[in-house]
């Protein structure tokens, strides 16, 4: 990218993992004990711990975490579970998993979240919870979500899969109620794959435990029909290590986004991402919007930034009610703000292994491109 044809290319996502990633796996090998235990608790503990949330229970991926969290408050065939067309397939996945009707509302253009008034109008009589997610690293508007969930008796269920360490007016997401977050390679931090349902009810944290590993409390004995959800020790001891480091990991994100906004200002048509008042984003994605007057189109500008060395993405290029998935299931509403997201956005790499002198030859690279 310098011209010196030794830079690495710039990558999206790239986990960090080192020696200690390494050692704790060993610990767990020479310990004769690799699937759930002693690990995965100290684990939940920890994470529990560092995000506020009373309870934690570890399972195998983010999505199991949400089909957990659904079945834990009692969601299933009969119910209609509200959530944002503009997200990871896995959020409404969770939905038809635990036999419930996925319903949406359109987003938020400020933060790609659900629309909360939107939200309200959606709401249906069946309807029994909200998933809102916190998409790229940021909250959504979780003061008004909280309050429409508790003013209709609806679960508020939050997809924190990419917000680890991100907050709301203050607090981490996810302090009160049910939140899920995912562990994948490619989020805030990693376990290689796993998942962490955080919970402050008694009764939801003791039938996740049962959920995980085949409805029962007891050995041999299964009070519910569970699945086999458990996380690994081994995943658990690199987790470990990991939360020691989220912060950091964050901090490098969040500077790296900083840096990033004011080298691209000016450039007519791209629009840098905003952190929301009260807000902390913790930028799992960087997700600028290519609008009309933009020299490119997001493909070719795509394509160019390859060629320069840099990797780009859309989260997400068809929204949820357009997946063929989705399609046959009913008539969707139109959703227009969540259309209009999935034809302008484009991710760029801030991930913390990158410095900010990459991240302004990443805005130089842009400026030369579009010259
Ligand atoms: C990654 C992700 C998930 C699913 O997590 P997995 O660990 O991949 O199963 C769910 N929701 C969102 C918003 C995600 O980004």
């Amino acid at each position: 990218m310098t011209g010196s044809g030794e830079t690495e290319r710039m990558r999206l996502a790239a986990p960090i993992v080192g020696d200690a990633e390494i050692e704790a796996i060993t610990r767990v090998m020479k310990s004769g004990n690799m699937a759930q235990g002693p690990e995965t608790a100290g684990f939940e503990t920890e994470f529990a711990t560092w995000c506020g949330a009373p309870h934690a229970v570890a399972v195998s991926s983010g999505t199991t975490a949400l089909h957990t969290a659904l079945l834990a408050h009692g969601i299933g065939p009969g119910d209609s579970v509200l959530t944002t067309p503009f997200t990871f397939i896995a959020t409404a996945n969770a939905i038809l998993m635990a036999g419930a009707r996925p319903l949406f509302a359109d987003i938020n253009p400020a933060d790609f979240n659900l629309d909360p008034a939107k939200a309200e109008q959606a709401i249906e009589p069946d309807t029994k919870a909200i998933i809102a997610v916190h998409l790229y690293g940021q909250a959504a508007d979780l003061g008004a979500l909280r309050s429409l969930a508790s003013d209709r008796g609806l679960i508020l269920i939050e997809d924190a899969c990419q917000s680890h360490g991100a907050r709301f007016e203050g607090d981490m997401v996810g302090l009160t109620g049910t939140a899920c977050y995912s562990f994948y390679p490619t989020k805030n931090m990693t376990t290689g794959e796993g998942g962490i349902m955080t919970t402050d009810d008694e009764e939801a944290d003791a039938r996740a435990r049962m959920i995980r590993s085949h409805g029962s409390r007891i050995r041999y004995h299964h009070e519910i029909l569970g699945y086999n959800y458990r996380m690994t020790d081994l995943a658990a001891a690199i987790g470990r290590v990991q939360l020691t480091r989220v912060d950091e990991f964050n901090d490098r994100r969040r500077r790296n986004a900083e840096r990033l906004t004011e080298a691209l200002k000016g450039i007519p048509g791209l629009e840098t991402p905003r952190e929301l008042a009260g807000r902390r984003h913790v930028y799992h994605q960087y997700a600028v919007r290519i609008k009309p007057d933009f020299p490119l189109d997001r493909e070719t500008f795509q394509k160019e930034l390859a060629a320069n060395g840099i990797d780009s993405d859309i989260h997400y290029p068809v929204t949820v009610t357009r997946q063929p998935l989705y399609d046959g299931m009913g008539v969707w509403p139109e959703l227009p703000e969540a259309q209009t997201a999935a034809a302008e956005v484009l991710s760029l790499p801030v991930q913390p292994g990158l410095t900010v002198d990459d991240m302004d030859r990443l805005a130089e690279s842009i400026r030369r491109i579009i010259s």
